[in-house]
């Protein structure tokens, strides 16, 4: 059997290989807290569930529109308009199964052999392994080197070079939980002007999820920017929809024709009742946001503060998504010693910051989507493994 050369480049997502070890550990009785997977630990609103149960019994089970449902990518248009007052064409929107699909399409589309890719690390995996596997060149921008890991404008424009084509925006992000405020990013958005070769892929799918009332700051801002942006975002965070498999994109008219493509190449269309339960969520009350976002919030300060308070840790207040990301190299182990040991020692599954971009050995990623007692506990037996 000869396999294709380029899967050698093709990286993965550590954290689903964190949770089969948790879940090994625990088979053999050992007692684990999972904080290792990004994902909300609560029921998708009711409502949402019921409009996919409709969708099943009114017969909605055959392929659909490969681009989406048409009533899907108008609810998608019409919270757009909701949230940042926008007017976007829905032959603009493509509902996705989840988000990770348009990276991987996008990526797709502008990767090959001399192209450059410019992306966060640490970030959110999958854009890392799809640039590599593209065979394109992987230019990142370290977010490490701020103390409160946030990107700058100036550091991202001084990375572009004529054979940029693509450039990876993720804001607020995963792993860091590091949240960019819109003065900075219209900063950035203005030093784009000066770019026009340059593709915008903007990955929003933690917009629902910002701390203190602050805003958004949504690509969609930028009028001069929409014919060569890609905005990203779905309902897998937002509305703890993760195992449904629903995302959306917004994409330049001009491309469109070429994801549909790749979309009919690859999975056809996403499944009807899971759209239905899309409209129902979009169209819906947004209370469910709310509270998720309030036990979110309570869960961000108690592992903030715990973290801070122990020895030779240090951890920056996440602004958005559900993400702790410290530093724990005072502790005397670096990152991936840490996470192993908090694993088989301490019964806490957490993520090495390494599995999500080289320069990150010295901290560990907490997802704190689990309940305040969950994260107490961890926070306790990693209090008594540091002795
Ligand atoms: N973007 C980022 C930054 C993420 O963290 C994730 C999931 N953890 C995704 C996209 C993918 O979301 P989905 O599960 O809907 O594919």
């Amino acid at each position: 059997m000869k396999l294709a050369k380029s899967l050698d480049r093709l990286g993965t997502e550590s954290a689903f290989s964190i949770l089969a070890e948790a879940k090994k550990l625990e088979a053999q009785g050992k007692p684990m807290i999972h904080l290792g997977l990004g994902q909300p630990d609560f029921k998708t609103p009711q409502h949402i569930v019921d409009a996919a149960k409709k969708a099943l019994d009114d017969g909605h089970h055959g392929y659909v529109l490969s681009n989406g449902i048409l009533e899907c990518r108008q609810a998608v248009t019409r919270k757009i308009k909701k949230l940042y007052n926008k007017e976007i064409d829905p032959e603009r929107v493509l509902i996705m199964p989840g988000g990770k699909p348009t990276m991987y399409y996008a990526i797709q589309m502008f990767g090959e052999p001399g192209a450059e890719i410019i992306h966060p690390t640490p970030g959110f995996p999958i854009y890392e392994s799809m640039i590599n596997y593209t065979g394109s060149t992987a230019v990142p921008y370290d977010l490490t080197e701020d103390k409160d890991l946030k990107f700058t404008a100036e550091k991202i424009l001084s990375l572009i070079t004529d054979e940029t084509r693509l450039l990876i925006l993720i804001n607020p992000n995963n792993p860091t939980g590091s949240f960019v405020e819109k003065e900075e990013v219209d900063k950035l958005a203005e030093g784009l002007k000066k770019y026009p070769h340059v593709v915008i892929l903007s990955d929003e799918i933690y917009s629902r999820q910002i701390y203190d009332n602050k805003e958004m700051p949504t690509f969609f801002n930028y009028p001069d920017l929409q014919d060569r942006l890609i905005v990203l975002d779905g309902w897998s965070k937002a509305y703890s929809m993760t195992g449904w498999r629903m995302g959306w994109s917004v994409w330049p008219e001009n491309l469109v024709e070429h994801v549909t493509k790749l979309i009919i190449n690859s999975v056809s269309c996403v499944n009807a009742p899971s759209q239905f339960a899309g409209i129902a969520a979009l169209d819906g009350p947004d209370e469910p946001i709310l509270e998720m976002m309030k036990k979110f919030d309570k869960r961000r300060k108690l592992i903030h503060e715990g973290l801070n308070s122990l020895p030779g840790i240090e951890c920056s207040l996440p602004g958005g998504a559900f993400y702790a990301f410290p530093k724990v190299i005072g502790t005397g182990m670096n990152g991936s010693e840490f996470a192993k040991k908090a694993m088989h020692e301490a019964g806490v599954a957490i993520v090495p910051g390494t599995a999500f971009g080289k320069t990150a050995i010295d901290y560990v990623r907490f997802s704190f989507a689990a309940s305040e007692d969950s994260i107490s506990q961890a926070l306790e037996n990693i209090k008594k493994m540091l002795g």
